[in-house]
């Protein structure tokens, strides 16, 4: 066969989970707690089984959990959204992206992205026979610069993908960010992928600028969400998208003959979960403590912290540390001093050495603690 993605290896996430293990080290890198998720929702799946719920369920997400969704919604963002016409739950955030995209990609079509960028976005965007024009994130505050957006605009523009909180920065958007998306599209078709999976995870009394606080901005846009990032329970790979009818409609299309329809009794479980405000409200400030604990911890390496206000990750530099590349100097850090994380480069396609590493702190205070006693020794 022809390789659909010649120049695309394993991913960064594989490579590093593989050697921790390899070097019995500590994994700061692929991002995944290391505590257990809710006993509550756990006990709701269990019920959901018992009582049955065990068959498919509807294609486009168990009605029950689409209205709890649209209620969140509405109480978080102001927005009314319609829950039989603009969600649908997928098999994670990452198929919730992927579908958007194929939704809308024609050959040659351009999307511009901005490095460092997640790791799925531009081989989606490549299987989808486009093209993806990537911006850099201004270092060291990883912020966008409108005025290179506003110059990278063709009539070969067909979207614009938005993170928010960032992985692998944590970086946020704020109004003004959002300001200048909109004086970008205005006057155009173009469509906005905005991958929303850390929404809640947000800190120092920053806001999450969600699509969905903007009606008009959401009516050219597919706003992706996963249940595993936000529940502690990545393994789950579930979420959703939230877009206008009219591109809900497309998105659908293809969704009932990728998927059809995804996990029955945990969908019971969310939507039950989701009744009770508290276990969205509080996550947080529970994410803002392990970000404080760490950061505090860490003031005792030699490793300098760069600011996250979302997501559960945070960049350190090693500059002055050591010359050699990201990527050397994490897997240098994972087989010599036992801690695993992840290179900030692996999410561009150019060369980049910034001399930064993205750490997981979502995590157990104790993994926490022994990390930093090993770093210490750096
Ligand atoms: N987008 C970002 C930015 C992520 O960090 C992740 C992490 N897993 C995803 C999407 C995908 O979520 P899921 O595991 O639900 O596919
Ligand atoms: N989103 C997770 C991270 O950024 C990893 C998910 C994956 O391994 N693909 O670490």
């Amino acid at each position: 066969i022809q390789s659909k993605l010649p120049n695309v290896g394993t991913t960064i996430f594989t490579t590093m989970s593989v050697a921790a293990a390899q070097h019995k080290a500590i994994n700061l890198g692929q991002g995944f707690p290391d505590f257990p998720m809710s006993e509550e929702l756990v006990a709701l799946v269990n019920e959901a089984m018992r009582t049955g719920h065990n068959q498919y369920t509807h294609m486009n997400g168990y009605v029950p959990l689409r209205e709890a969704l649209a209620e969140k919604t509405e109480y978080l963002y102001k927005a009314k959204i319609n829950p039989d016409t603009q969600i649908t739950v997928t098999p994670g955030g990452t198929y919730a992206l992927y579908t958007a995209l194929t939704t809308i990609l024609q050959p040659n079509d351009e999307v511009i992205v901005f490095e460092p960028a997640y790791d799925c976005y531009i081989p989606a965007i490549e299987l989808n026979g486009a093209k993806a024009v990537s911006l850099q994130l201004t270092f060291p505050d990883y912020k966008i610069d409108w005025a290179e957006v506003k110059k990278s605009v063709t009539e070969k523009t067909r979207a614009i993908m938005i993170n928010s909180p960032h992985n692998p920065t944590g970086s946020v958007l704020t109004e003004e960010d959002i300001a200048q998306l909109r004086e970008v599209v205005k006057d155009t078709n173009i469509i906005i992928i905005s991958d929303e999976v850390y929404e809640h995870l947000i800190f120092d009394g920053y806001e999450h600028q969600s699509i969905l606080k903007y009606p008009d901005l959401l009516k050219r846009s597919f706003v992706s969400f996963s249940f595993g990032k936000v529940y502690h329970c990545t393994g789950w790979k579930l979420g959703y998208s939230i877009s206008s009818e009219y591109l809900m409609n497309e998105f659908r299309k293809i969704h009932q003959f990728n998927a059809f329809s995804c996990d029955t009794p945990k969908q019971v479980a969310l939507s039950n979960f989701l009744k009770k405000r508290e276990n969205y409200l509080e996550l947080g400030s529970f994410l803002q403590a392990k970000r404080n604990y760490f950061q505090q911890g860490m003031s005792q390496t030699k490793l300098k912290p760069l600011p996250t206000h979302g997501s559960y990750f945070q960049i350190y530099s090693y500059e002055g540390l050591s010359g050699g590349n990201e990527k050397d100097f994490a897997l240098h850090l994972t087989k010599e001093f036992g801690v695993a994380t992840i290179p900030v480069s692996a999410f561009y396609q150019q060369d980049v050495n910034n001399k930064v590493l993205r750490f997981c702190f979502c995590k157990k205070e104790e993994t926490l603690d022994a990390a930093i006693e090993r770093l210490t020794k750096l």
